[in-house]
């Protein structure tokens, strides 16, 4: 049967790019739907704007910490209005050399909402187009809690939009947005409160990550508040917001931000004309080869709801297209080893295995653990603290995983996830030669471990 194109991809974020960019540039015929913005999350609303929102706020630090080095002036004002003008100019230069990507490797592009009719056909902009095989890449959406007055709150999309900074801030949530969004209200200047309803924020992270973390944060001035969830918003006569928590004690705020995690964007989709199964969680289910119930219907990327991280859906694109168009160079995604930062202040560098899970995988664990004060704070009254963290196989002498809270942990844990991948053994990393003075050495120069289970 002829098809008006070989591979619809609903999407144009960064597994539906990475997809389609790569499909035509196997020779398949290939179109993308996108119906708000090119990049998609990441590179409008997620990964890309935060950081620049994360260097903004960390230039308090830089300026605080320059007096030590003999640095003074005038203090130091900001403009969050100057800063939301300047990260859109980027974000929209962003958007034109996602479209440059696009119509260069041969994608047709479509603006507009796509909607599955069956299992080969797409409704978008009233035109009805068929293809042989279609592509759900579709992402995720915010989830907040349905609790009175959340129409009052505001998530991360809003958030990089807002015409001002406000003064006093809420943030829900203990993942990572809640986090890296508390450190970025904090870093510039709002009163900011994290509310998190468990013990300790960062579920999944290791424990030394959790608590080190958190005290840093609290030393910044930023109060977390565990154990602690709001019932209900009520807006006030003055336009300011008022959070009835669940233990009774009121807070008031002029924003109150939800990171209560993300659902898959499923809407007016037309999932019911076709096949396509959800999973218990509510993802579109897939097999190993991101194929849904519906043969001619692949997902990919945060609507299967896997590991929702930029990276990780480029590589399930990439995937995709090689295993369709060009198998010979087919390879599995590796879902081992996914190093991930969160951007906090300090950040956390992390890959591979925790201590719990570890030991939880029946490991005889060797904990590897050190604290101190970055060189470059010696001559500033901050007293932060770096944390490093090695996860030691004791019978195997494997690294099992490499923990990091402290400055520029994103960049430093990249270089560790290949030793990781690569199999490296902790006598490896002590035969490695350090890079000095750093703090990225110190991987390299644990000797004594601290514990041994
Ligand atoms: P998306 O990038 O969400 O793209 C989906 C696209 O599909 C969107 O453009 C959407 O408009 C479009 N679409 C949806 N439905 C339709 C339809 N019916 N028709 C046409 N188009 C449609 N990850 C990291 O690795 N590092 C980070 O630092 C990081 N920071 C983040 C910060 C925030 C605030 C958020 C929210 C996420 C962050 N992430 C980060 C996660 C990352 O953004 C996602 O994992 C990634 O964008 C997922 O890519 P995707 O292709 O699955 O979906
Ligand atoms: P996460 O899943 O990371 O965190 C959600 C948080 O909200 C958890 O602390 C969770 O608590 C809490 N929560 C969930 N439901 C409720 C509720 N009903 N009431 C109160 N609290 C609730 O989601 P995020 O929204 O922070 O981020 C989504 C994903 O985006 C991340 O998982 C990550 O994959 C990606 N991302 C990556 C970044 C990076 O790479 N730097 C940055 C930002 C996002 P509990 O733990 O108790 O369930």
């Amino acid at each position: 049967m002829n098809h008006d194109f070989d591979l619809f991809v609903i999407g144009a974020g960064s597994g539906g790019v990475r997809a389609a960019r790569f499909a035509a540039g196997f020779g398949a015929k290939v179109a993308v739907a996108e119906s708000r913005y090119l990049g998609g999350t990441c590179v409008n609303v997620g990964c890309v704007p935060k950081k620049l929102l994360v260097y903004g706020a960390h230039f308090a630090d830089d300026f605080d910490q320059a007096e030590g080095f003999g640095w003074t002036g005038p203090t130091a004002q900001f403009d969050w209005a100057t800063l939301i003008a300047n990260k859109n100019r980027e974000i929209e230069r962003l958007n034109g050399v996602y479209r440059k990507l696009l119509v260069n490797s041969g994608v047709t592009l479509l603006e507009g909402h796509a909607r599955l009719t069956d299992a080969h056909h797409v409704e978008i902009n009233g035109q009805r187009l068929s293809a042989e095989r279609i592509l759900i890449a579709t992402g995720g959406w915010p989830q907040l809690p349905d609790i009175p007055g959340r129409e009052h709150a505001i998530t991360s999309n809003e958030a990089f939009f807002l015409e001002q900074l406000p003064r006093r801030v809420l943030v829900v949530g203990g993942g990572y947005i809640a986090v890296e969004f508390a450190g970025i209200f904090n870093g510039l200047g709002a009163d900011t409160r994290l509310l998190y309803r468990g013990d300790l924020f960062l579920r999944g992270f290791d424990q030394s990550v959790r608590t080190h973390l958190a005290e840093e944060l609290t030393r910044r001035g930023l109060r977390l508040d565990f154990n602690a969830d709001i019932a209900r918003i009520d807006k006030q006569p003055d336009g300011s917001l008022l959070a009835i928590l669940k233990d009774g004690r009121q807070l008031e705020a002029d924003s109150i931000f939800y990171a209560t995690g993300r659902r898959p964007m499923l809407d007016n989709l037309g999932l019911e004309n076709t096949r396509v199964e959800l999973n218990e969680a509510g993802y579109i289910a897939v097999n190993e080869h991101f194929e849904t119930r519906e043969p001619s219907i692949l997902a990919l990327g945060d609507v299967i709801g896997g590991v929702q991280l930029t990276p990780v859906a480029t590589a399930e694109g990439m995937a995709v297209a090689r295993r369709l168009f060009r198998p010979e160079q087919y390879r599995p995604v590796d879902y081992r080893h996914i190093p991930t930062a969160v951007f906090s202040q300090p950040n956390i560098g992390t890959v591979g295995l925790t201590e719990q899970q570890a030991l939880e995988q029946g490991h005889k664990v060797a904990v590897f653990e050190s604290r101190f004060r970055p060189m470059k704070l010696t001559l500033t009254e901050s007293p932060e603290q770096t944390l490093m963290k090695l996860v030691v196989d004791a019978e195997s002498d494997r690294v099992l995983g490499a923990h990091m809270v402290g400055p520029d942990a994103g960049e430093i844990i990249q270089g560790l996830a290949i030793a990781l991948k690569a199999g490296a053994t902790k006598r490896l990393f002590d035969e490695t030669i350090g890079v000095h003075p750093t703090s990225a050495e110190e991987f390299v120069t644990l000797r004594t471990p601290v514990s041994g289970r």
